[in-house]
């Protein structure tokens, strides 16, 4: 809980929202601050201005890859997982069809829609995109996407499959369908912008031939993000421009952002050592809710899943409106995904698990961090039982109940 002033009510609250946003450190700020006063230069341009960015990109560049477990060159820059994603979809689905006359895309249900909108829109570019589904709980099986591979008209170009749902936090096999893609003679790519920062990733290991992820997720600030792509793969420049970030991100490089995200991913790395501290939180909150709160479910599987994730339907109200309360009382949450509010259109996520319109529209996310404390916890565990008994009063008209 953050308090700026102890005796001001709505200076105090408590932000569970970081799989929207995680809040901007200030190791970030700090490292960027001389890259816009002073280190300012084009990293193209020769002379010692430029050179001193060109030189802040590769020290930034050696350090990120070092982290995830790739070589430097195999490293691009961007601004932002959603950029990322369609740069590897794309680049990876023309130099597949290119080279091989292959144009399926296999990718599930419950991607972003970074990922889900980009193949929505190959589909009326000649490409044929199969949706593979999830479990009740949210995980999806390589053996439905060997199947999907096997059933590729003429052989699937590329697979891809987000890490760690942004809504329901479940972290998908995404080893086994790497390997079940590399014998299937297809890319893979994977979303990895819930985990990057929060969980270890080593990108070898996992196999994948694409990753992408954004900084602001894990502490840097909104702007920049990357793309892994694997050496040697055929990949298609898709966007034209100079030759920055090897052709593959063309535009000038945003060099402040950039030394944000290196610095902001080693103090998350670092972090990681408070995991265990965030995965009780969370499921003492799951516990909390569920034993306060009359027909609560927690929507996605309880193992598989973020250490920060909580998301669960409450039985009679709409999520919307809990969030609202709970926002009055200084509680930051979503509903679904951020990236949705405004449309009323239900979570395509959370209808893939099988709940029902309503079931998905009772739903909030409250996603925890490192930042948040168990006084968070107690606090929400506080406020949102009496939110959830009086909306379900107003709908109910029965003031007497409960
Ligand atoms: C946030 C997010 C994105 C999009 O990131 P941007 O920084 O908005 O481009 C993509 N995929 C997942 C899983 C995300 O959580």
């Amino acid at each position: 809980m953050e308090s700026k002033d102890k005796n001001e009510e709505k200076s105090v609250f408590v932000y569970a929202d970081n799989a929207a946003t995680a809040p901007v450190m200030p190791q970030a700020v700090e490292a960027m601050l001389p890259y816009l006063y002073d280190a300012w230069g084009n990293p193209s341009s020769l002379h010692a201005k430029g050179r001193i960015a060109k030189a802040a990109i590769r020290d930034a560049r050696e350090r990120i890859s070092a982290i995830i477990g790739c070589e430097p060159d195999e490293l691009y820059f961007t601004s932002g997982a959603t950029e990322s994603a369609n740069i590897a979809i794309r680049g990876a689905a023309h130099a597949m069809r290119e080279a091989y006359g292959r144009r399926c895309i296999i990718t599930t249900t419950i991607e972003h829609p970074a990922v889900y909108e980009t193949c929505r829109r190959l589909e009326g570019e000649g490409y044929c995109v199969d949706y593979v589904g999830c479990n009740t709980s949210g995980i999806v099986s390589a053996r439905d996407i060997e199947a999907a591979l096997s059933a590729a008209h003429g052989g699937a170009a590329l697979v891809a499959i987000v890490l760690a749902n942004n809504e329901i936090g479940t972290i998908q096999p995404v080893g086994e369908v790497a390997a079940a893609a590399k014998e299937a003679g297809a890319l893979s790519f994977t979303d990895a912008t819930q985990a990057v920062g929060v969980i270890p990733i080593d990108v070898k290991k996992l196999g994948v031939d694409t990753m992408c992820f954004s900084g602001h997720k894990f502490g840097a600030p909104k702007g920049v993000g990357a793309l892994y792509i694997r050496r040697g793969v055929p990949f298609a420049r898709i966007i034209g421009g100079g030759g920055q970030e090897n052709g593959i991100r063309p535009g000038t490089e945003n060099v402040a952002g950039i030394v944000a995200m290196a610095r902001a991913l080693e103090v998350s790395v670092d972090l990681m050592r408070d995991v265990e501290r965030v995965r009780a939180m969370r499921d003492r909150l799951i516990k909390g809710l569920t034993a306060a709160i009359p027909g609560v479910r927690l929507n996605g599987d309880p193992d598989m899943r973020l250490p920060g994730n909580v998301n669960v339907s409450i039985d009679g109200v709409s999520g919307e409106s809990v969030a609202i309360l709970l926002d009055m009382k200084g509680i930051y949450v979503s509903t679904g995904s951020a990236c949705a509010t405004g449309i009323r259109d239900p979570s395509r996520v959370l209808l893939s698990l099988g709940l029902s319109r309503e079931e998905a529209d009772s739903s909030i996310r409250i996603s925890l961090s490192y930042t948040n404390t168990d006084a968070d916890v107690d606090y929400i565990l506080e406020q949102l039982p009496p939110i959830v008994m009086r909306l379900r009063k107003l709908r109910t008209g029965n003031y007497d109940e409960q």
